[in-house]
């Protein structure tokens, strides 16, 4: 049984008063707009690796459209379809375990319906019920209690900072005043990937840029969109705005991971319930710019190189030339893996996938598009600009046992520097 503010309600009802209470706007349009043409099938990556009529994206819209029905006539007025409890027994699966939220769907949508924005609405009803995955809901409940998904408190990023500090001999301002810049990280950088905080540090400290950590404001992931837990999505907000204020910057640089830039750059003040502070820019946008004033210099890599666009940073994010941008002069022989881009496939861990343990078999299933991808483009080395792309194929590349991975664009841009000083720290990109 669920809570509202009065009473115990079922856990069904709990869900169809959230779909009541979201179903407005945009969303309500999206509802009256599907056509039920099943071109959204074969864009998104469960059903393509399935053939399951299940994985149709359309099919993710029922329980709000159910909703919805129960706004119009007749139903209005005589009452009408409401959300089961085996709704939510089925649907469970479709709206958490296999959707990453990527947007695909929508580029071959007719009707242009957004139905990633279902997805995390739906998402909202569920966890009003107290339905979806465990571990993601976990991952949430650790950015209200302790900071981070991973648990990484404000005490142990200090700990953190001051380890690379040391061992890689950089300079990582914390809590500086007046700051232009203030940069976040994801705690998966923090705990697995933490050369690719060196290597960003690297290059603002070489482009002379004036920036900053914040001490309280670090996390930029935020799993509480992800579960659908609002208030939490919030929380996660607030702390970044509330950092951002204290320090004066205004400029907010998301690190590699592209729901984090997703859910601030669009979300961000939607949720906060009033303007941002700050412009957001994903470190890829901020790197060219820097690029584009004559801050940063690369030398050439040798060998040949592939880009797997994150989805929330191509397709939803914009910044699918920026990335290219910063590759041009450096990557001696760059090739385009097949569809590319803003049409590029998911790595199958969005949108809090990788979170979800239930959910390994469908999305080592899927990463097998991905494979494939690479392999035709006989590249040696595929990088990307978000580490949950990179902690998904981490775990894919391991199950399938495949010999080649993922590495990120910000150690690669660091490891080809032109810079005036010695550095003498490997920073070759990190090998599984
Ligand atoms: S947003 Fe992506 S994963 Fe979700 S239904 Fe659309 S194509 Fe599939
Ligand atoms: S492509 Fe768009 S209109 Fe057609 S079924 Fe899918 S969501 Fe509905």
């Amino acid at each position: 049984m669920a809570s509202d503010a009065t009473s115990t309600i079922s856990d069904a009802q709990a869900a169809a008063n959230k779909f009541l209470a979201l179903n407005s706007g945009n969303l309500a349009a999206y509802m009256e707009a599907c056509v039920h043409c099943g071109q959204c099938a074969t864009a998104c990556h469960f059903y393509e690796v399935t053939g399951d009529p299940k994985y149709t994206p359309a099919y993710k819209l029922f329980p709000m459209a159910r909703a919805h029905q129960r706004t119009k006539w007749p139903w209005r007025w005589f009452g009408g379809p409401t959300v089961t409890e085996a709704d939510l027994q089925e649907w469970e699966e479709l709206l958490f375990d296999s959707c990453t939220m990527c947007g695909r769907c929508t580029q071959v949508c007719p009707m242009g319906i957004d139905i990633a924005s279902i997805v995390a609405a739906s998402r909202q009803a569920f966890a009003a019920a107290g339905r979806g995955p465990k571990d993601l809901f976990e991952a949430a409940e650790n950015v209200r209690d302790k900071g981070s998904p991973l648990g990484v408190t404000p005490t142990v990023f200090d700990g953190r900072v001051e380890w690379l500090e040391d061992d890689y001999e950089v300079d990582l301002p914390i809590d500086k005043k007046g700051a232009d810049v203030l940069l976040t990280v994801s705690s998966i950088e923090l705990m697995k990937y933490p050369k690719s905080i060196v290597a960003m540090a690297r290059l603002f400290n070489q482009a002379g840029v004036n920036w900053t950590f914040s001490s309280h404001g670090y996390e930029a992931t935020n799993f509480g969109f992800l579960a659908g837990k609002s208030d939490i999505a919030k929380l996660a907000i607030e702390r970044i705005v509330s950092a951002a204020e204290e320090l004066g910057t205004k400029t907010l640089v998301i690190p590699e991971c592209g729901h984090a830039y997703g859910v601030l750059r669009w979300s961000g003040a939607n949720i906060l319930g009033r303007p941002l502070p700050f412009h957001a820019m994903h470190i890829t946008e901020y790197l060219a710019k820097l690029k584009r004033e004559g801050k940063l210099k690369f030398k050439q890599h040798e060998g040949s190189i592939t880009y797997h666009d994150p989805c929330q940073v191509s397709r939803r994010g914009g910044a699918t030339a920026d990335a290219r941008y910063l590759l041009e002069d450096m990557a001696a022989d760059f090739r385009e893996m097949t569809p590319t881009g803003n049409f590029n496939w998911c790595c199958g861990g969005g949108g809090g996938v990788q979170a979800m343990s239930r959910a390994a078999d469908l999305r080592h299933k899927v990463f097998q598009i991905k494979m494939k991808q690479v392999e035709d483009t006989g590249a040696d080395m595929m990088i990307s600009a978000c580490a949950n792309c990179r902690l998904t194929m981490d775990d894919s590349k391991a199950y399938w046992n495949w010999d080649r991975g993922l590495e990120s664009l910000v150690e690669l841009l660091a490891e080809n520097l032109i810079e005036d000083v010695d550095h003498s720290v490997d920073l070759k990109p990190h090998l599984a």
